[in-house]
């Protein structure tokens, strides 16, 4: 399922340029146009999912699918080993809860401090 009015669906179909960083079958990542950090990705599924707040539990196997490969994807894109090195992932849902696209995405952000922000 797609929304064609989505930006993020737009960029998983190549309509919209981005710097990939992985895909597989259900998940697309690719560099935040906007960095935060050193290291700053975004994984997002290819099934449109507005936020957190619709998963359900067939949703499940997606889930943990990203959750362990998430780490995998920061080391391979320059973050340090834990516990001396690691990185932070940021999910926001809902306007109060920070979200600005409304297709479900997780933020991968690592790299030596200081950091632009978070
Ligand atoms: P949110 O605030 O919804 O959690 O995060 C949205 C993120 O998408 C922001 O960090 C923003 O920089 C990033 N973003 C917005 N538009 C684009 C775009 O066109 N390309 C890429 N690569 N990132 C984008
Ligand atoms: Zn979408």
């Amino acid at each position: 399922m797609t929304d064609t009015h989505c930006l993020f669906c737009k960029i998983i179909a190549g309509q919209i340029p981005s710097r990939k960083v992985f895909e597989d079958e259900h998940l697309y990542a690719f560099h935040d146009i906007a960095p935060w950090a050193p290291v700053h990705f975004l994984v997002v599924p290819k099934l449109h999912i507005p936020s957190m707040a619709q998963l359900t539990p067939e949703h499940a196997p997606l889930m943990g699918h990203l959750m362990t490969l998430l780490p995998q994807l920061a080391l391979a894109q320059g973050c340090r080993p834990y516990p001396e090195g690691g990185y932070r992932i940021v999910t926001n849902t809902g306007v109060e809860g920070g979200q600005e696209v409304h297709h479900m995405h997780w933020h991968v952000m690592g790299g030596p401090r200081p950091w632009l922000r978070g």
